[in-house]
């Protein structure tokens, strides 16, 4: 059982299975929705992820994605695309041990910044 939350705590999730993929993404609307220079993602079905406290504040980001936040302290929570609605995509910093679900590939490095550098990127 892995568990997080948003940083004032508001917030809470558990998610229940293992095995999930994981990712950095690097497009320009997670960068922006998070203020920080890419967001480590980790996929779960939505049968596996359980809020426990707390609501979303909801916002859709793109035609096809709504990113999940928390709507007092701002931590971006989750991402549901609908052109794969079985699963929810959860930000791995928002667990309380992001060492769980290293990130184990970049996605969208067409619009990584150029100061990144990742040790696992070759
Ligand atoms: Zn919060
Ligand atoms: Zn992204």
């Amino acid at each position: 059982m892995l568990e997080g939350g948003c940083f004032c705590g508001a917030i809470r999730y558990e998610v229940s299975g293992t095995g999930y993929e994981t990712c950095n993404c690097h497009c320009s609307m997670c960068r922006r929705a998070s203020g920080a220079p890419f967001v480590a993602w980790f996929v779960v079905p939505k049968s596996e992820f359980k809020v426990v406290s707390g609501t979303f504040k909801e916002l859709r980001s793109s035609e096809h994605g709504i990113r999940g936040f928390c709507a007092d302290c701002g931590t971006p929570v989750t991402c549901e695309l609908d052109t794969d609605p079985e699963v929810i995509d959860v930000t791995t910093c928002s667990l309380d041990d992001p060492e769980q679900l290293p990130s184990k590939t970049d996605v969208h490095t067409d619009t990584q910044l150029s100061w990144i550098r990742l040790s696992h990127v070759s």
